[in-house]
């Protein structure tokens, strides 16, 4: 029997229709050289509207690829807005992808146009005459005329695309199903890769995103968007304001702490998602120039493991929770969300609060083998994660990837533990992984204890070769300016806190841990230059 429900699609237009006129007077402020500037999602529905007909303009039709390589701005939502609403993809590219992995992506997706703010012109205008497909250069915040392209690109002023185009827009009714954006990811192994989200998809991420478990946007909130919007498209965080109508906070290229700590004391932000080398940064500058976060409600740290230490610093200085959730450019990204059960005493809150989280509704989880059995959620046994749902990928674009599905399962590569509740407690992504006599240690582990040695900024963890062992753990420890603390001493500190037969040996002291495109620990650099497991 079918149901008597209509068959209305899903989409990005919709989402834009709503935003801009229920939410009309919500509000989007990006940072610059010189403070803040604020536009209602009235004013951006009306530049999308203008945007759109630009883009038509200038021959973009169906799902031809338009690339963004921009911060994190209202320039950049209105392209969020624009481009998948008229029925083309949305592209946003990694701005700090190696020029060749530039060059890659845009050919691979073929991307028609792309759009730039004029700050990163210098990182993109000399790989133009590498792009294949690109016809357009559109730059946001400079003269076009002052822009040198190859022949064939044609270098167009932001403004001028926009200017005089009516403030209406059509927006079609489009398959559900089909492509509104796509992002890469950072290709830590091989080329990147290319995943494509459906106007489903985003949709129901958007939903999810609000709920009250998991990142609670809602119409009352100020979210402070510090994840880059080509980071997985910003967590999810602009379509969701759009959905309930959040104002929002774009920081553009000003990530520092100073900046940040700026905004966070100045706009007053409800709500805040980064990766946690972020917070980790900002909490070290806080230290030396306090600022008042009283406004934050919530603190959403993913992308990497948020220590321990570090949440207890926000909350115990600042008074701020931090939630972490977990999730990959493949998954949209919302896997789990760390909100833990009401009740339980303060330790166990925070042991919970510790781990990756629990799976949000629409996501389906299970821990596979070494032979590919499922393995219980016991909260003890390892295994590999693979998911399964709505806003989870089931290929990628245009590349042979089997390996990376079982079965309709995406393999995630990473491996922990999941307990009868659901809560997911990584141990280590599967490429990271140390095993020592036979025995796994984890990397993540080990970092959060180090990391809770007051003198240690920064810590982290790599295997390297050991003649009796295999591989034995080697910690790279970034020591907080003012303070001291000897390989000696932090074996000391460790010696109650991990089995005796982890406690490693060797330790090396760097000024800053090398960070990937998306701001994370870059292990591989790590373990290029200390390959032997020498020490410095
Ligand atoms: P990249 O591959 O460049 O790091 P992604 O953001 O897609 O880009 O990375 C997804 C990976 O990030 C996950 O597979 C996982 O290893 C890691 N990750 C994300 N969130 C968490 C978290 N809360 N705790 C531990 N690891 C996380």
């Amino acid at each position: 029997m079918k149901s008597t429900m209509q068959d209305t699609p899903l989409s990005i237009g919709q989402l834009v229709r709503f935003g801009t006129s229920i939410h009309s007077s919500a509000e989007i402020t990006t940072w610059t050289d010189s403070g803040p500037t604020t536009v209602t999602f009235g004013e951006l529905g009306r530049r999308a509207a203008q945007l759109a007909h630009g883009l038509r303009s200038i021959g973009i039709d169906d799902d031809q690829r338009v690339g963004t390589f921009m911060w994190n701005n209202a320039p950049h939502m209105e392209a969020y807005m624009a481009i998948p609403a008229m029925g083309a993809v949305l592209h946003t590219l990694n701005i700090r992808l190696f020029p060749e992995q530039l060059t890659y992506i845009v050919n691979h997706a073929e991307d028609q146009v792309i759009i730039a703010d004029a700050s990163l012109l210098p990182l993109l205008t000399p790989l133009l005459p590498t792009f294949e497909t690109v016809r357009h250069l559109v730059v946001v915040g400079v003269d076009p005329a002052q822009v040198t392209a190859p022949d064939g690109i044609e270098v167009l002023g932001y403004e001028d695309l926009l200017r005089s185009q009516p403030e209406e827009f059509d927006w079609p009714e489009l398959d559900e199903r089909s492509a509104a954006a796509m992002c890469y990811t950072s290709g830590t192994t091989g080329d990147p890769k290319g995943v494509v989200y459906s106007h489903r998809s985003i949709y129901l991420h958007s939903m999810q995103a609000c709920m009250t478990d998991a990142m609670a946007i809602a119409q009352s909130d100020k979210v402070l968007a510090i994840v880059p919007m080509f980071h997985a498209m910003s967590w999810g965080l602009p379509y969701a304001a759009l959905m309930v109508g959040a104002s929002l906070i774009m920081p553009d290229r000003f990530l520092q702490p100073a900046p940040l700590a700026e905004m966070m004391s100045t706009l007053r932000p409800t709500a805040a998602a980064a990766v946690p080398t972020i917070w980790q940064a900002l909490l070290s500058h806080l230290d030396e120039h306090p600022a008042d976060l009283s406004s934050l409600r919530d603190v959403v740290v993913g992308g990497a493991a948020c220590p321990p230490s570090l949440m207890k610093a926000f909350h115990e200085k600042y008074g701020v929770h931090i939630s972490q959730a977990w999730g990959m450019t493949e998954t949209s990204p919302l896997g789990t969300s760390g909100k833990p059960d009401a009740g339980l005493s303060p330790e166990d809150e925070f042991d919970l609060r510790c781990t990756q989280g629990r799976f949000v509704a629409g996501v389906r989880a299970r821990l596979v083998g070494d032979a590919g059995e499922v393995l219980p959620w016991d909260g003890t046994t390892v295994g590999e994660l693979e998911v399964r749902g709505p806003w989870i990928t089931g290929s990628y674009y245009r590349a042979d990837a089997d390996d990376k599905f079982d079965d309709g399962w995406l393999r995630t590569g990473d491996v922990g533990t999941i307990s009868e509740g659901g809560y997911l407690r990584l141990t280590d992504r599967s490429k990271d992984i140390i095993k020592s006599g036979g025995e796994w240690i984890s990397s993540v582990e080990l970092e959060n204890q180090v990391m809770g040695h007051p003198a240690v900024r920064e810590a982290a963890v790599i295997g390297v070769p050991d003649p009796k062992w295999d591989e034995r753990p080697l910690v790279a420890v970034v020591v907080r300016e003012g303070a001291s603390v000897t390989a000696e001493e932090l074996r000391e500190f460790l010696d109650s806190r991990v089995a005796h037969w982890q406690l490693p040996e060797r330790w090396t002291f760097i000024d800053e841990v090398p960070k990937t495109s998306v701001g994370k620990y870059d292990k591989k650099r790590l373990r290029s230059s200390h390959a032997d497991g020498a020490l410095e």
